[in-house]
């Protein structure tokens, strides 16, 4: 019997400090990204050229400590940081997060540093 692969989905969502917040998914992985990371990557028109995938947005500008006021669900597939420096366009889809993710202790694959926008 083939196994049917199930979507990941959001268990728990959890703020693991001021700057921090994390996703325990259902396959079990404990996800967790600092919210300046989460900032710098934002796949928006706004900080991404939708043409040419080049970064508009300037990373050094984003505050290591950036807060998030808010983060919302977007359909089954995504969430949406509302961030402290009041940017919310972003839709960041769960597995563009799980590409992002920053615990060294996952072993789902992840996006190597250096291909990281
Ligand atoms: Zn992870
Ligand atoms: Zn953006």
């Amino acid at each position: 019997m083939p196994t049917i692969k199930k979507p990941l989905l959001v268990r728990s969502i959890e703020q693991i400090d001021a700057h921090t917040f994390g996703i325990e998914w259902t396959d079990g992985c404990r996800c967790r990204w600092r919210i300046s990371h989460l900032r710098r990557n934002c796949p928006c028109a706004n900080c991404v050229d939708e043409w040419t995938g080049r970064t508009l947005l300037d990373k050094n500008k984003v505050d290591d400590n950036l807060m998030a006021l808010g983060i919302e669900s977007v359909g089954r597939y995504a969430l949406t940081v509302k961030f402290a420096d009041g940017h919310n366009t972003g839709i960041f889809t769960f597995r563009y997060l799980r590409e992002l993710c920053q615990n060294p202790g996952c072993t789902h694959p992840k996006r190597p540093p250096e291909e990281l926008r």
